[in-house]
């Protein structure tokens, strides 16, 4: 979770009760003016309903902007969420030229093929990029500087020069 969207949204709250407090206030303050004995100016009275009319409004956008953000901070939660869920259906795994990916794990398959995916995508960007290619390099599907080595072509020749001699 990234704190500094907490901080803002609960800046915007302190922000948004404070301007709902100063027009409580303005309206107390109308109130009294009616609760006096003498009757009051309407004069004073206008001043006092403009007042409360820009602060209402103010404090009104500041809900909507507050509402708007606790509404993008939750989807962020369930973003993250998502992300977790979705990365515990991945093991490690170790290629057969010792380089370390993220595997989907046999029970988690879900009738979906065994497939890897990029660590460095995964730990750096949060982001599941699938690991791709039939050589002896798979490579990721979002960034082709991370290749990962799962075969070795000197064992594969060195097998077909056996087959070859067992032929
Ligand atoms: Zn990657």
């Amino acid at each position: 979770m990234d704190f500094s969207s907490i901080t803002s949204v609960i800046g915007l709250a302190t922000t948004a009760l404070g301007a709902t407090e100063k027009a409580a206030t303005t309206a107390e303050a109308v109130k009294k003016l009616f609760a006096s004995e003498k009757k009051p100016e309407n004069s004073e009275v206008q001043a006092l309903l403009n007042t409360l009319a820009t602060q209402l409004t103010a404090a009104n956008m500041m809900n909507v902007d507050l509402s708007d953000a606790i509404k993008a901070l939750s989807r962020e939660l369930k973003r993250q969420d998502d992300f977790e869920n979705e990365k515990a259906r991945y093991e490690l795994f170790q290629t057969g030229q010792q380089d370390v990916v993220f595997k989907l794990r046999e029970d988690q398959a879900n009738g979906q093929p065994i497939h890897f995916i990029c660590p460095v995508c995964l730990n750096a960007e949060r982001l599941i990029s699938f690991i791709s290619g039939e050589g002896d390099f798979k490579v990721c599907q979002r960034n082709r500087d991370h290749t990962f080595r799962f075969k070795s072509t000197s064992d594969l020749r060195a097998g077909k020069t056996r087959t070859s001699w067992d032929f």
